[in-house]
C-alpha cells in the first residue's frame, strides 16, 4: 500500500496538530500557510481558555458545553503528546472567578442553575480526572458579599462564582508548536504561500486527487485535503461549490498580552456574558486582558473577511481604553498597570457559525455547537471551534484519514 499524501491547509493549532497526528502515522504531510511561520495569527493571540463549557451560559440547552467539553478535558495531555512538553508552569494555577454584570444577557440565579447543570455534565464524563486539575468533583460556588468584595467594588457586579476552568499561554505555546513542526522530518511546509483554491488535479488518472493553488504556485497530487485555514476556510468551501453554514462571522479581536516586572496576584476574572472583558494570570507575571467593545476591530459578514484596517497610530488609544474599562470593574489592574515590563496590542480572527451581537440575549453567537469536521469524499472542511478544541478535532480527523 502506498503511503497517503495529505495537504494541509492552514498552519494554526488545527493544522499543525492534524499534520503531527498524521505525519507520526506515517502519512506524507504538506501543510500551507501564508503566514512566515506556524501559530502565528488566532491561535497564538487568544486567551487560551481551556473550556469546560461555563462561557456558553446563555445557551442553556447546555449543546455548547456538551460539544466543548471532551476537547477541552483532553487538551492537556492531547498537547503534551504533540509537543512533548509539559504546560503545566504555563497555565492558570487557580480556579477562574466568573463576574455577573448588570447588563449580562443571564441573570445570576440563572448562571448559578446552568454552573450546576455542566458541573454534573463534568462529573459525569469518564474524562473529568484528566482535566488540568482533576474536575471529577466538580463543584461551582458562588461568592459570598465579602469575597465578591475583595475583587470588586463596582454596583455593576451583581454576582461572582468560583469555576474551576484554567487557561494556558498561548504565545508560550505556539512556539512550542512551531518547534514541534519544525522537528518532524515527515511534514513539508510553504510558509508565505496564500492558498487560492483547491481544485481536482486534471492530469491525475484518478479523479480523487487533489491539487492545491496558491498565491505561489499549484501543487500536488494529493490523496486527501484537510481545509483547516479558520477565517479562509469558506471561501476555498464554496470555490468548490460545497455549502456553506445557514449563517456565519468573522470577528477581528484585539486583546493585550502583558508582562510585568514583578509577581501579581491578580485572579483570573471573566466577566459575563455579554461583551465585556477578561483578564488571565497564568503565572503572576504573563497576563492577557481584554475588552471586548475595545477589541473588535473589524466584523465581516462575507465569505471572505477583508484584512484589517489596523491604525498603528491608535494603538496607545486602544490600551488606554481597555486598561480604563477594566479598572471599573476590577480596580487591582491598577497593579498591573503599574508594573508594566512588556505590552503587546495583537489579535486575530473569530469565526463562528454564529452571528448577532453579544448583548443580545438571543443572538446565535451565544452558542458554540455546530463546528467539527465536514467531508466531501477525500477533502475534509474543518470548523475548530475554539482553541481548547483543535487538538482533540484533530484526533478525530487523523483517525479518518489514517486511524492510529
Ligand atoms: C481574542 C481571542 C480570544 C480567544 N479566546 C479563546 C479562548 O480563550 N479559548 C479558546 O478555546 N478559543 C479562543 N479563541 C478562539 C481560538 O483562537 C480559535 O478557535 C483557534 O485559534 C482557531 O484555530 P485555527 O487553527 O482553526 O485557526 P488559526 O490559528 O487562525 O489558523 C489558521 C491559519 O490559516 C492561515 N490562513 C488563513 N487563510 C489562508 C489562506 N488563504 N492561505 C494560507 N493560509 C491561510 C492563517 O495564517 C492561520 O495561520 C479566541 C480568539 C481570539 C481572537
Amino acid at each position: 500500500m502506498t503511503t497517503p499524501r495529505v495537504a494541509i491547509l492552514g498552519a494554526g493549532i488545527m493544522g499543525v496538530s492534524t499534520a503531527l497526528f498524521l505525519a507520526r502515522r506515517n502519512v506524507h504531510v504538506t501543510i500551507f500557510d501564508q503566514q512566515a511561520e506556524a501559530m502565528r495569527a488566532a491561535s497564538r493571540w487568544n486567551e487560551g481558555k481551556i473550556h469546560l463549557g461555563f462561557l456558553y451560559n446563555a445557551n442553556s440547552t447546555l449543546s455548547s458545553a456538551r460539544q466543548v467539553l471532551p476537547g477541552g478535558l483532553g487538551f492537556q495531555a492531547l498537547v503534551e503528546e504533540l509537543t512533548g512538553t509539559s504546560i503545566r508552569d504555563h497555565t492558570t494555577s487557580s480556579d477562574d472567578i466568573y463576574l455577573c454584570h448588570r447588563d449580562s444577557v443571564v441573570s445570576p440565579d440563572g448562571m448559578e442553575k446552568y454552573f450546576y447543570d455542566v458541573s454534573r455534565l463534568i462529573r459525569e464524563h469518564p474524562d473529568a480526572a484528566r482535566y488540568c486539575v482533576d474536575v471529577s468533583d466538580c463543584q461551582v460556588r458562588r461568592l459570598a458579599r465579602q469575597a465578591l468584595a475583595q475583587v470588586t467594588d463596582s454596583g455593576e457586579i451583581v454576582a461572582g462564582f468560583k469555576i474551576p476552568e484554567r487557561s494556558v499561554a498561548t504565545q508560550w505555546l505556539a512556539d512550542q508548536f512551531a518547534a514541534a513542526l519544525k522537528a518532524e522530518q515527515r511534514i513539508e511546509t510553504h510558509f508565505n504561500s496564500r492558498v487560492t483554491g483547491v481544485s481536482h488535479r486534471q492530469s491525475a488518472k484518478s479523479s480523487r486527487q487533489w491539487q492545491v493553488n496558491s498565491s505561489v504556485g499549484d501543487f500536488g497530487p494529493y490523496d486527501y485535503v484537510v481545509n483547516a485555514l479558520w477565517e479562509g476556510r469558506l471561501h476555498i468551501d464554496h470555490g468548490l461549490g460545497l455549502p456553506l453554514p445557514e449563517r456565519w462571522s468573522h470577528r477581528y479581536r484585539q486583546s493585550l498580552f502583558v508582562r510585568t516586572s514583578t509577581p501579581l496576584s491578580h485572579p483570573s476574572v471573566v466577566i459575563a456574558t455579554g461583551p465585556f472583558g477578561d483578564i488571565k494570570n497564568y503565572n503572576g507575571r504573563d497576563f492577557y486582558l481584554s475588552w471586548y467593545p475595545t477589541g473588535l476591530r473589524s466584523e465581516s459578514h462575507e465569505i471572505l473577511p477583508e484584512a484589517p484596517v489596523l491604525d498603528k497610530s491608535d494603538t496607545d488609544k486602544v490600551i488606554t481604553e481597555m486598561f480604563d474599562s477594566l479598572e471599573v470593574l476590577l480596580p487591582e489592574v491598577t497593579s498591573i498597570r503599574d508594573n508594566l515590563e512588556q505590552i503587546e496590542l495583537a489579535g486575530g480572527w473569530v469565526y463562528a457559525a454564529a452571528d448577532g451581537s453579544l448583548a443580545d440575549p438571543a443572538a446565535t453567537l451565544h452558542s458554540r455547537s455546530g463546528f467539527g469536521v465536514s467531508s466531501s469524499g477525500t477533502y475534509f472542511s474543518v470548523d475548530t471551534g475554539k482553541y481548547s478544541t483543535g487538538p482533540w478535532l484533530a484526533r478525530c480527523l487523523a483517525d479518518q484519514i489514517k486511524p492510529g
